[in-house]
């Protein structure tokens, strides 16, 4: 009987191959997938904030942090309630976003060492294809506003990874004030100083240095208008924009105006917090009326998320998830998300089913009608057809997030309602984050052999890893020698007794 199953599949396989063949010959030249080539290739503006906390928009529940605009556009689109992020803090969780792949496979686990572009001039390996060379390769304007932190010289630049157009800063994050940060950086250079923080140089203009005088949230908002209302650069090209904003990331800087709506929220830090979010919801307003009056918006599909959970000691709120920035408790890297695209992204819809950042490089890249590079490797998917449809886009697949701490890992592994989650050196737990999202209730006894597999799953994955390109801090590379943590020892061990 078995054979005779075998004999059938075998038999369909050939079916499928030959009506595939004759399917491929219809299109020829043209290399627009099947799914998508009837619809009209979309603008993609990709919205990034930085550390913002899960529950720190309306469209999430936050109540003492307006957000009319973002949540304007949650209620004409799709929220992604468990949209996940390759990693629990800033470098690798952006590495992972731009190739569409976890960083643990190309050296980036850590975040990149400060002032790199002035001392080592790391950066994310050129054997990675980033999304934006994919689109810029499809004939897409592409543009990024923001925070790179990707390799600050030039052959990491974003204008040499696929980007037309940067305004923005290299590092992993920026000072928000002009004219408290610009004397400070003027006197160090007066002073010869070889090394300056990135938090405090010039923004600049495809490799010019500028002289910005807003407020930084403010002027990324305006950069990332003037893209989008430029069309004489573009022509009828569709764009693709990243605008990457470094709020609410510390330092904590907020405008004056801003602080004063939030003068009833006593805590400092929360306060200011709570202003930074105000200031990116107001430049998000601006987008959108740019591309209203543009006639663009109706063709641009946004996607707004977070590069990480919110860090709870600066302010964030991650209700109800646990913990926050760095963890792989849900609170580190489920992060707020949602699309929106008029038309197509159905309106008022929350998607309870797992979303990672990996899949926005070929989702972004199916919709574009672009042609990901042969031997590329891609870890997300194509989500596309399943979100529009309000089904699973990964029944029975999982998501990992990695974290190394001195001598062990912390790791993450979702499927489906299932989360199973090793921290410190404790045991593995199981939690069923759709009922449980705040993983409080342990149930990994009830389901020993879901957890096995989920971590037999992610000590597969973790045969794919490669050691380290760099370390950060520091001294992670004397921990990562000594502990051999490159063979994860213990990691996998779901019960005591499993210890070899
Ligand atoms: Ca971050």
């Amino acid at each position: 009987m078995k054979r005779i199953i075998k004999q059938l599949s075998a038999l369909s396989l050939i079916l499928i191959l030959i009506l595939m063949s004759c399917g491929a010959k219809t299109p020829s030249a043209d290399p627009i997938d099947s799914e998508t080539n009837t619809a009209p290739r979309p603008n993609i503006l990709m919205i990034l904030c930085d550390d913002l906390g899960y529950a720190d928009v309306g469209f999430n529940g936050s109540t003492d942090i307006p957000t009319p605009h973002l949540d304007s556009l949650a209620a004409t689109g799709t929220v992604c309630a468990s949209g996940y992020v390759a990693h629990p803090f800033c470098g690798p969780s952006r590495a992972g976003l731009l190739t569409g792949r976890y960083p643990h496979e190309f050296g980036s686990q850590f975040n990149l060492p400060v002032n790199s572009d002035d001392l080592g001039g790391e950066g994310i390996t050129l054997n990675e294809t980033f999304i934006s060379k994919v689109l810029q390769g499809a004939g897409y304007h592409t543009g990024i506003v923001g925070k790179w932190h990707l390799g600050g010289v030039d052959q990491y630049h974003p204008n040499v990874r696929g980007f037309d157009d940067f305004y923005g800063f290299l590092g992993g994050g920026h000072r928000y004030f002009p004219e408290q940060y610009r004397p400070i950086y003027e006197r160090q250079k007066a002073e010869g100083r070889k090394v300056i923080d990135d938090y405090l140089k010039p923004l600049e203009h495809n490799g010019q240095p500028v002289r910005e005088t807003e407020y930084i949230t403010d002027a990324l908002s305006r950069e990332a208008v003037r893209f989008i209302s430029d069309e004489e650069q573009r022509g009828e090209d569709p764009f693709f924009l990243y605008l990457a904003y470094n709020a609410p990331h510390s330092p904590l800087e907020a405008k004056e105006e801003d602080l004063q709506l939030f003068a009833h929220i006593k805590d400092k830090k929360r306060r200011t917090y709570a202003a930074m979010v105000y200031a990116v919801d107001r430049g998000v307003g601006q987008i959108v009326d740019a591309l209203e009056s543009t006639g663009q918006l109706d063709n641009t599909l946004i996607v707004f998320f977070s590069d990480n959970g919110g860090k709870l000691k600066l302010g964030a709120n991650n209700t109800p998830l646990r913990e926050g920035k760095g963890s792989t408790c849900e609170g580190g890297y489920r992060v707020p998300m949602m699309m929106h695209w008029p038309g197509v992204v159905p309106a008022g819809r929350r998607y309870e089913y797992p979303v990672s950042a990996l899949d926005f490089y070929p989702t972004f890249a199916s919709l574009a009608g672009a042609k990901i590079p042969t031997g590329k490797k891609v870890d997300g998917k194509n989500i596309w057809p399943s979100f529009i449809n309000g089904t699973s886009a990964r029944e029975g697949e999982v998501i990992y997030a990695m974290r190394h701490r001195p001598g062990y890992s912390d790791i993450g592994v979702r499927r489906d309602e299932l989360k199973a989650l090793k921290l410190s050196k404790d045991t593995w737990r199981l939690y069923n984050v759709m009922t449980d999202p705040g993983e409080t209730t342990d149930i990994s006894e009830q389901y020993p052999d879901e957890l096995r597999e989920m971590v037999r799953s992610v000590e597969q994955w973790s045969e794919t890893h490669t050691e380290p390109l760099w370390y950060n801090p520091p001294e992670l590379e004397q921990d990562w020698t000594d502990y051999d943590m490159g063979t994860f020892p213990g990691a996998f061990d779901i019960l005591k007794s499993d210890k070899k």
